[in-house]
């Protein structure tokens, strides 16, 4: 298991690169739009892991509702590990809640699964493997 990211909700992507970017210095790799999850995601790589911003695209938008009720800031860590469905299989037998109870499409063809904050300390852990080992 790695530190695949952190995931930032901001108000607006362009601004927030102004200090990611611009400011600190990181190179901004990826940017996708990811409709099934209402964002537009720019990934910037640090040492081994990676910042995620996350723009919300329409009001439907979790990222939107999270600012709306917390404002921007850390929205989730998302750890890379292998073998998803059968992760989540044991998390759900262990009583730990979830978010996705199986696997969905996310940005850079992997894919992932949310674990519920109330089962994590008021952390929202993103898992997520590459798409072609699913
Ligand atoms: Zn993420």
């Amino acid at each position: 298991m790695k530190l695949d990211h952190l995931g930032i909700a901001v108000a607006d992507l362009d601004v927030a690169l102004e200090f990611w970017r611009d400011a600190l210095g990181l190179e901004l790799t990826h940017v996708e739009v990811v409709e099934s999850e209402g964002v537009r995601t720019a990934f910037l790589p640090i040492g081994d892991t990676c910042i995620e911003l996350l723009e919300a695209i329409d009001d439907s938008s979790p990222i939107a509702k999270h600012i709306a009720k917390r404002g921007p800031g850390i929205h989730h860590i998302c750890l890379a590990i292998d073998g998803l469905q059968s992760k989540l299989d044991s998390l759900n037998s262990a009583g730990v809640r979830l978010v996705d109870n199986k696997p969905r499409p996310g940005a850079h063809q992997m894919n992932i699964a949310f674990l519920h904050p109330k089962a994590t300390g008021g952390v929202l852990v993103e898992l997520a493997e590459p798409g072609d080992k699913a």
